[in-house]
């Protein structure tokens, strides 16, 4: 089956729907290309903390922030592998696409906080839980506007190629091959490759092996965008640079069941009851800290200030009531009952909360350098979950401009070719920052729609 139209988009997850919306804004026929058999990718199972300056909201907290902090801190938090210019484009532009999002009806909370591994709070969280927020949003504008077809189990094989000119895509979808001529572009916003194992074994030089570290991921993040660009001459850079998080489900590796409720009012312990890190610190940080632990294990410890109720839910939609019924999180009055509940010794549980309490009373910096303190861990009941590492993001991917045009090896642009969204590489450097994911694959999913419905 043959099919022709103006903008391809790779992929159905939040990078690729940004793109497909921008593309058919500025003015392009679209045809969305997703493997899986529901759109969503990533993104759809992400906590959706969104970083953007927002004097509006943040003034109101009394937040102080401005674009160049949030520069510097991506561009540090990287270790200055991110290319400048990129994170310019990222930081300056994340505020408008919240507002192009808001334009076309998604809905934000007021409030702005740090999200894990964030470093400040300028994370922005949708009303909606996960990422159905972004993703309802997106497939509003497709069910109310022509222009846009979304196919659905069909998987991109192949670029097609016309001199160095990428003019389409070879797909296979449930009855066999499919063709699609694109007029003006190609854009490639497959994801990372978290949960393809031989690929993280190729890359990884940052970790111990990976093989046997669960992912966050779904399994259709298995890095199908990168080897089409690498096979038509795109580049691959920070292709080592993988993200695990300290947060993963011990049975699933999956970030639901954590009980964290910002990272203020927290604290992590190791089986022996004690403190470990600055639960702060940046995402790389925490997780080669809690790999140094007995079986690379840790508790989350909250108290009622987190869960003022047993319906209170977490940032998965999860009561904690219902993660107790689970056995996946465990509540006590007392910290002593609770070390008891979860096999910790009590004595070193007690003094490493009690320690914790007094550097909030202080708010200086404590034995682990940690300065971010809200409330003390002091008010029964107090609550419990395990976690482990577990795999989260690929920072590495396709090299592209601030037009989101991929490059070759030479550094010269590939026409009709764009990219953009975790298969993307050379903005979030060594470490990305909690938060700037969707902040990225907005502005650069916005982008490249735009720059491919310009032919640019
Ligand atoms: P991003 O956050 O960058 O948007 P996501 O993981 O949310 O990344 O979305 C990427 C989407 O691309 C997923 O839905 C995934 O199934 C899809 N995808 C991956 N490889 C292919 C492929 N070969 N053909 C079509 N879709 C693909």
């Amino acid at each position: 089956v043959e099919h022709t139209t103006d903008v391809i988009v790779i992929g159905g997850g939040g990078a690729g729907l940004a793109a497909a919306v921008s593309a058919h804004q500025n003015g392009a026929k679209v045809i969305v290309v997703e493997k899986m058999p529901r759109l969503g990718g990533n993104t759809i199972l992400s906590g959706s903390a969104y970083n953007a300056v927002d004097p509006g909201r943040q003034s109101k907290q009394g937040i102080e922030d401005s674009i160049d902090k949030h520069f510097t801190q991506t561009y540090e938090g990287g270790d200055k592998q991110g290319k400048p210019e990129l994170i310019r484009t990222l930081v300056e532009n994340a505020y408008p696409a919240i507002e192009w999002l808001e334009s076309m009806g998604m809905e934000f909370n007021d409030k702005v906080f740090t999200v894990l591994g964030g470093l400040w709070p300028r994370a922005h969280k949708p009303v909606k839980p996960l990422g159905t927020g972004f993703m309802d949003t997106y497939q509003n504008y497709i069910n109310n506007n022509d222009g846009i077809e979304v196919m659905l189990d069909t998987k991109v094989t192949e670029l097609i190629v016309d001199g160095n000119r990428v003019v389409g895509i070879k797909a296979e979808d449930l009855n066999g091959d499919v063709v699609i001529n694109a007029n003006n572009g190609v854009v490639i916003a497959a994801g990372g490759f978290g949960a393809n194992i031989e690929m993280r074994e190729k890359y990884n030089t940052s970790w111990p092996s990976l093989t046997n570290i669960k992912t966050t991921n779904h399994p259709g993040a298995t890095g199908d965008g990168l080897t089409l660009a690498e096979k038509i001459g795109g580049n691959l850079v920070g292709m080592e640079n993988i993200q695990l998080l300290p947060m993963g489900d011990p049975k699933t590796g999956s970030l639901s069941g954590n009980i964290e409720q910002g990272v203020e009012n927290r604290i992590f312990v190791n089986k022996d009851g004690n403190r470990f890190v600055d639960e702060g610190q940046r995402r790389d940080v925490m997780t080669k800290a809690l790999m140094e632990q007995k079986d690379s294990f840790m508790w989350v410890i909250v108290d009622k200030h987190s869960y003022p109720t047993g319906d209170t839910k977490n940032n998965f939609n999860e009561s904690i009531d219902e993660l107790i019924a689970q056995d996946r999180a465990f509540k006590a009055d007392t910290l002593e009952e609770l070390a008891e509940k979860i096999g910790v010794d009590a004595s070193n549980f007690v003094k490493a909360v009690d320690n914790f309490n007094k550097s909030v009373e202080k708010g200086s910096a404590d034995e682990f350098g940690r300065t971010l303190f809200a409330d003390k861990i002091d008010t029964p009941p107090f609550y419990a979950g395990g976690r482990v590492p577990t795999v989260h993001h690929t920072m590495g991917g396709i090299e592209i401009n601030t037009s989101a045009q991929v490059l070759d090896k030479d550094g010269n642009v590939i026409p009709g070719l764009y990219a953009a969204g975790e298969v993307t590489g050379g903005i979030h450097g060594a470490n990305r920052l909690g938060g700037n994911a969707l902040a990225d694959i907005t502005v650069y999913g916005k982008i490249a729609g735009e720059s491919a419905a310009a032919k640019k």
